[in-house]
């Protein structure tokens, strides 16, 4: 284990896409269902979560249409942070204790981001979330998962997937024949310009040796399981 803390913890990277089920913001019965499966977990181990948000608002696509980028990277933060109250709410209702810390302040909603404070969280046994990405444009929540797994020194970074279920040598949906990856260095990863994590992840991890394990979020279960440990999807590691 990393640090000082005897139980597994654990960085979980949850996409906005996830939250969506698809679709533009929020649909409750997929959020109530991941909820339900962090639960099942989170008994076990400590579970730090970092949400994206690209089930409102990816900073990159709304500066392609014209608006300014700086500007639509907060619009990307803030949509993170309606993904982290509804994951809150719903883990809450599984019976769960929760914190969501937010790197832009607004204090009527979410804590702000003290990492010390996360940790002893994560010791009683609350699950932490974070939202507002790092606060700073010009990052994606992969980069900012990495981060925050290294500062609460966490085990492993887990990024759970939608509609993919690891590391693949192309890219399977426009490429029948790509071939999973068991396992791949991030040197590797980085030469061969494997996107399914973003590059500035891969380099923090790789610099800071820290692991992580890509996998799909579906079947059900696979959440639960890659929080406790099983071998799902790609391990990435130096
Ligand atoms: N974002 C940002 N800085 C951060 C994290 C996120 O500017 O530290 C913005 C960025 O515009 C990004 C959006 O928030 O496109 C949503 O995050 P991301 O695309 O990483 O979400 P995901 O793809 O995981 O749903």
């Amino acid at each position: 284990m990393n640090g000082t803390h005897t139980r597994r913890r654990v960085l979980l990277k949850l996409s906005g896409e996830a939250f969506g089920g698809g679709s533009l913001g929020v649909n409750p019965d997929v959020v109530s269902a991941l909820a339900r499966e962090i639960a099942d977990a989170a008994t076990q181990v400590e579970i730090a979560i970092v949400v994206g948000g690209g089930n409102f608002f990816r900073g990159a696509e709304l500066s392609q249409r014209g608006m300014d980028r700086g500007r639509a990277d907060y619009m990307g933060m803030l949509g993170t942070v309606m993904n982290a109250l509804a994951l809150q709410d719903f883990l809450e209702q599984a019976g769960l204790e929760t914190r969501v810390q937010s790197a832009i302040s607004m204090t009527q909603v979410a804590e702000p981001y003290i990492p010390r404070k996360a940790e002893r969280h994560l010791e009683k046994g609350r699950v932490v979330i974070f939202g507002a990405g790092a606060g700073l444009p010009y990052f994606s929540t992969d980069t900012v998962a990495a981060q925050r797994a290294l500062e609460i020194e966490a085990d492993v970074v887990l990024v759970a997937k939608n509609g993919v279920d690891g590391v693949y040598d192309d890219d399977p949906r426009t490429n029948p024949d790509a071939k999973k990856i068991d396992r791949i260095t991030y040197q590797e990863a980085l030469q061969q310009g494997l996107k399914v994590v973003d590059s500035t992840a891969f380099s923090l991890c790789m610099d800071n040796d820290m692991p992580m394990q890509v996998f799909g979020m579906e079947p059900a279960g696979n959440v639960t399981a890659a929080i406790l440990g099983a071998d799902l999807g790609t391990v990435v590691s130096n």
